[in-house]
């Protein structure tokens, strides 16, 4: 069995269907990426995993144990975090306010103290802005800000919906290379989920294709990157 597995998962919205048997599985300390069109089923992937919405079908294993009916809180727990899209940052909280809610389950007041510390080494946009509302952040801070928060939960695995939706080139580079640090020195496993499925191969090691709801076609990253169909419909030509 690898480090996680969804099998099969079937998802429907209102007995619209959405997810027809999607099945993806990685090893510890990769990324996966997950893209695909408007609709094709990106999000309710991750939300199926993360249990916000039950699959009909289908099994999710992850670390050797049955997720798929542990309740969203308590994936937290596991090392489950996930980073919706759309970036839901509390505008009128600071910075450090908004980093700190990530730990709100935690008692470990010298290990909460430590890893803002680390995190603030990661993110020193974040630093400087400490106290600031982050409300007045620009979008890649706030993606930041939003990453760093789930780091606070501690995850072994992170999922993260959309991070470089609606920022320019040069901010989404910035994004990416945090995503890659993130996972080489921390360990951290990432499933992306990305519009851009550009810079989502690029930074991952292996990618699925969604459309309508299904995994269209899977393979190394490098792979689609060169494949023709995923240029001709998902790179631009
Ligand atoms: P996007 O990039 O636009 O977010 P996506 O690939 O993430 O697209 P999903 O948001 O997972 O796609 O949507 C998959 C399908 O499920 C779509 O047909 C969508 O209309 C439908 N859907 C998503 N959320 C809901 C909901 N809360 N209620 C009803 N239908 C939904």
């Amino acid at each position: 069995m690898r480090y996680f597995e969804a099998r099969d998962l079937s998802v429907s919205y209102d007995k619209v269907a959405a997810l027809h048997g999607v099945s993806i599985g990685f090893n510890q300390g990769q990324i996966v990426s997950l893209i695909g069109a408007n609709g094709a089923g990106k999000s309710t992937t991750l939300r199926a995993i993360t249990g916000l919405k039950r699959a009909s079908k289908g099994e999710i294993w992850f670390e050797g144990e049955r997720i798929d009916q542990v309740p969203p809180e308590k994936l937290v727990s596991r090392g489950i975090a996930m980073v919706p899209e759309g970036r839901r940052v509390f505008p009128h909280m600071s910075v450090r306010d908004n980093l700190l809610m990530g730990a709100h389950t935690r008692k470990d007041k010298a290990a909460i103290a430590s890893d803002l510390e680390r995190i603030l080494n990661r993110f020193p946009r974040l630093r400087e802005r400490l106290r600031q509302n982050a409300g007045t952040l620009s979008g890649g801070e706030q993606e930041m800000l939003v990453i760093g928060r789930a780091l606070m939960t501690r995850p072994k695995l992170l999922l993260l919906d959309e991070p470089s939706l609606g920022l320019a080139p040069l901010v989404v580079r910035d994004i990416a290379r945090l995503i890659l640090e993130i996972n080489r020195e921390e360990g951290v496993s990432v499933i992306l989920v990305e519009q851009n499925s550009r810079m989502a191969l690029r930074i991952s090691q292996y990618g699925y294709v969604l459309e309508t709801g299904r995994i269209g076609l899977e393979g190394a990253s490098a792979e689609l990157l060169d494949n023709a169909h995923v240029r001709a419909l998902y790179l631009g030509g």
